[in-house]
This record gives C-alpha cells, sequence and structure tokens, in this order.
C-alpha cells in the first residue's frame, strides 16, 4: 500500500509527526519513505510493506498529511501502474525529460575508443540539434583479450567534450560500483558540463548486489537493459530492484533475446514488449535497434533492418532509442559491423520522426474513437 502524502506535508510538522507515530505502531507493518524533489513540488509517499490486505482504505486516507492511498499488487511495486494509481510516468534529468510520452534518441559511440572520434560524433550530434548521446567507457566483453573500454581514462575528454557540445545526458554503461565513483569524480573535476545515465547492460541485468548500489544514489538516473536470456518479468523485477532502494528513475531498454530463433539478426528482436512494458509499469520504454540487430544488412526495399526495428518500436509508443554510430566504424574498437555512418544520422533521424508521427496519428485515431 502506497501513502501519498499532501504536497505541502512538511516533515516537521506536527501532522507529519502523528501520521509517523501512528505507523510505527501498526503491528506486522513496516513503512519506508520515498521523497521526490522535483522543479515545481515535492511528493512524499510512504511505502507500507507487510500485512496490508487488512488494512482498510477509507481508514488510511482520513491519516493526517494523507492525500491518496493506492493498494498495490505485489509486483513491482514502486515502478509498476496499480488500478487507480495516478502517479506520474516521467521524470526530469538535467533539464531533459523522460516520461512515456517523450521520445529521445541516444546516438553515439559503443565505445569511446579516441578523442578525435568523440568530438566528430558530438559535433554531428549537435548539428541534428540532439541533446543525449551514448558513450561506452567500461565494455563488457565476450573474451578477456577484447579491448575492455577506456575507463576513467576518457572520462575527463568524454564530459568536457560533452558539454562544448551542449550534450545534456549520455548513457554510459557501469560494470562495477567504482565506476560510478569514477563517473561521480570525473563530473566533479571538469565542472559538471554534462549528466550521465548509468547504464546495466543485459549481463548485469540480474547482478542483484549492483542494482542495489546503483539504485542506493539518486543523483544519476538508470538505463536498464532486459536480460538477453531471461523471461521480461524478472528484468521488470530488476528494475524494482533499483526503485526499492531509492532510485525510480529508471528507463526499461529492449534490446533482443539471445537465441538463434533470432538469426539471422544478432538476437531475436523483441520491441512488440513496448506497449507491455508500458502498460504493465510506469517506466519509459528504450528500443536498442543495435544490439538486436547487429548489422548493416538491408531489406529489398533498401532500408536497413536496424531501421526498420527502430520504427517498429517507435510506431508502438518507444521514448528512447539507442543507437550505435562511428565515424570510421573499420577503426571501431567494438562492433565497427553495426555502426550507422555520421552522414546517416540525419537520415535517422528523419526516419525516426515519421515513425513517431504516425505514433501520434494512431493515438489520436484512438481518441476518436472512445
Ligand atoms: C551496449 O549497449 O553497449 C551493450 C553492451 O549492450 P547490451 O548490454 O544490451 O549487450
Ligand atoms: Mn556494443
Amino acid at each position: 500500500m502506497i501513502l501519498i502524502l499532501d504536497p505541502d506535508a512538511a516533515e516537521n510538522s506536527q501532522e507529519y509527526q502523528q501520521l509517523l507515530s501512528h505507523l510505527a505502531a501498526m503491528p506486522g507493518i513496516q513503512s519506508r519513505v520515498h521523497v521526490e524533489r522535483g522543479s515545481e513540488q515535492t511528493v512524499t509517499e510512504i511505502y507500507l510493506i507487510g500485512n496490508t490486505k487488512a488494512l482498510d482504505i477509507a481508514d488510511m486516507q482520513s491519516l493526517p498529511c494523507v492525500e491518496r492511498v493506492v493498494r498495490v499488487s505485489e509486483e513491482y511495486r514502486i515502478l509498476g501502474r496499480h488500478k487507480d494509481d495516478q502517479r506520474p510516468t516521467y521524470f526530469e534529468y538535467n533539464g531533459v525529460r523522460f516520461g512515456q510520452d517523450t521520445l529521445h534518441v541516444f546516438a553515439g559511440l559503443c565505445a569511446v575508443d579516441n578523442r578525435e572520434h568523440v568530438e566528430t560524433m558530438l559535433k554531428s550530434l549537435k548539428d541534428s540539434g540532439q541533446v543525449c548521446t551514448r558513450m561506452g567507457a567500461y565494455k563488457p566483453r565476450t573474451s578477456p583479450y577484447a579491448f575492455q573500454g577506456h575507463g576513467k581514462l576518457c572520462l575527463p575528454y568524454v564530459f568536457e567534450l560533452a558539454g562544448k557540445y551542449g550534450i545534456k545526458v549520455i548513457a554510459m554503461e557501469i560494470t562495477h560500483e567504482s565506476h560510478m565513483d569514477e563517473i561521480n569524480e570525473a563530473l566533479h573535476l571538469t565542472g559538471d558540463p554534462t549528466g550521465v545515465m548509468l547504464q546495466i547492460g543485459t549481463r548485469n541485468t540480474q547482478n542483484f548486489e549492483l542494482l542495489k548500489i546503483v539504485g542506493r544514489q539518486t543523483r544519476m538516473p538508470v538505463l536498464l537493459k532486459r536480460g538477453f536470456g531471461i523471461t521480461l518479468d524478472e528484468s521488470l523485477n530488476a528494475a524494482e530492484y533499483l526503485a526499492s532502494e531509492g532510485n525510480r528513475n529508471v528507463v526499461f531498454c529492449l534490446r533482443g533475446m539471445k537465441t538463434n530463433m533470432g538469426d539471422p539478426h544478432r538476437n531475436f528482436v523483441d520491441f512488440a514488449h513496448v506497449p507491455a512494458v508500458k502498460r504493465l509499469t510506469r517506466m519509459p520504454v528504450c528500443v536498442d535497434p543495435s544490439h538486436s540487430v547487429g548489422s548493416r544488412a538491408a531489406s529489398s526495399d533498401g532500408i536497413m533492418d536496424m531501421m526498420h526495428v527502430t520504427a517498429q518500436g517507435v510506431l508502438a509508443g518507444a521514448n528512447m532509442v539507442l543507437v550505435d554510430f562511428h565515424p570510421e566504424p573499420v577503426k571501431a574498437l567494438v562492433d565497427g559491423p553495426q555502426a550507422l555512418l555520421l552522414k546517416e544520422l540525419p537520415y535517422f533521424m528523419e526516419d525516426v520522426q515519421i515513425a513517431r508521427e504516425a505514433y501520434l496519428k494512431r493515438i489520436e485515431l484512438r481518441q476518436r474513437q472512445k
């Protein structure tokens, strides 16, 4: 059960203290307070855990400071959608809004290789009016002998250049908690020129200790990739781990499932799950066409499979696209064969826009049918 408090309920007020002592005295019920400070107002929610079935909604609603009460199902308590649940489906980070109604493209390098490529990439993004990107510094690789990413060594120039080209959010995978500290330190040393969305890769979707530590910080939002060999429910529970520790600014990313049933694609594209995730949870949903399809192969119509699946995801309401680009794919140290070329960026953006407009028209059509 969630108690949503009046927006003006002050922590030091008598009513608020009364509410807390009332809850503390309830046998078999534990409470956890979550405060979300937005630009316009502060939302305080109290999660009641334990035998809440016996509690009466009207009784709880009559407690001091309580504005609304939501009875949640067992599943995805914080990030899930529940009956009569009108909690927001968006968050803001570094001036960018991420919601189930917005769309952002995160085009960029799968792995940072050198300063020159980072700069060329970011300049192209600025020229296309983009404020988000992807930049891999810590790369989980199949072979221990493969390039593992430049790690903290590349962070200062990546952040500095991001600031120079007006990038507000960089999606960056971390594979260990120490990477979070390295990112924070580099952001601080460069004067916080940009923001970072911490990416948890598909190989770490169920690394519960990593999820807990990342979830305990609320400075940076998190992009959680679906696990490539587990059910959707298991991946959504992984997202809930982040939220249960305190960070509910989570974007869920579909990136294909590992099975040879998906051949000739690198993974079995799962973008039909975009609407399912938006129905089951309040998270914005991202699609990653690069790691799903894994090649530049094109259909008989001349359009690359990667662009077809991107359009399919966007047409189904995706809120974010994570996609590999590279100025010189033959020189890329990771995933060169699936990278799009910089000259294809305006084309890619226009193709995404066509799908987005079609999606918005479909919503309009649905509204007219009601
Ligand atoms: C990536 O986005 O660079 C990546 C490694 O993705 P995934 O975790 O989905 O394989
Ligand atoms: Mn990759």
